[in-house]
């Protein structure tokens, strides 16, 4: 069965969309720690895929260049943070369900935090 995905949410507050190009890569912003969106455009508005993080936005969005066509970021001034803010969007467009992530996001490596920042939630995929 096709999965369905739910549109941007103005309550994510990121910037985007942009399209996935190498051009827009190049912002010095994007050399930052984050979160990502990564889209496709449909006649309702932008379908969101797939929820990431990153300690370089820049160097993990080159990866999808040709994979996804469009996307959206909000940088975090730590990695504890763009993992909070990865929880909280993984939530948001409705987990492993209705995005083609398979996994809940992972706990940044070498820390103590709980996993997840959302309430109720131990850490699982669905
Ligand atoms: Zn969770």
């Amino acid at each position: 069965m096709p999965k369905t995905y739910y549109l941007y949410k103005s309550s994510s507050n990121m910037h985007g969309p942009f399209s996935l190009i190498a051009s827009n890569l190049n912002k010095a912003i994007l050399r930052s720690s984050g979160v990502y969106l990564l889209a496709h455009k449909t006649s309702k508005g932008m379908a969101i895929l797939y929820v990431g993080r990153s300690e370089n936005l820049r160097q993990r969005l080159n990866h999808y260049i040709g994979k996804y066509n469009y996307f959206f970021f909000k940088t975090t001034e730590t990695v504890n943070g763009a993992f909070f803010a990865e929880c909280r969007e993984f939530h948001r467009y409705g987990k492993a369900n209705y995005l083609n992530n398979r996994i809940h996001p992972a706990v940044p490596a070498g820390t103590s935090l709980p996993s997840c920042s959302e309430r109720g939630c131990k850490g699982e995929a669905y």
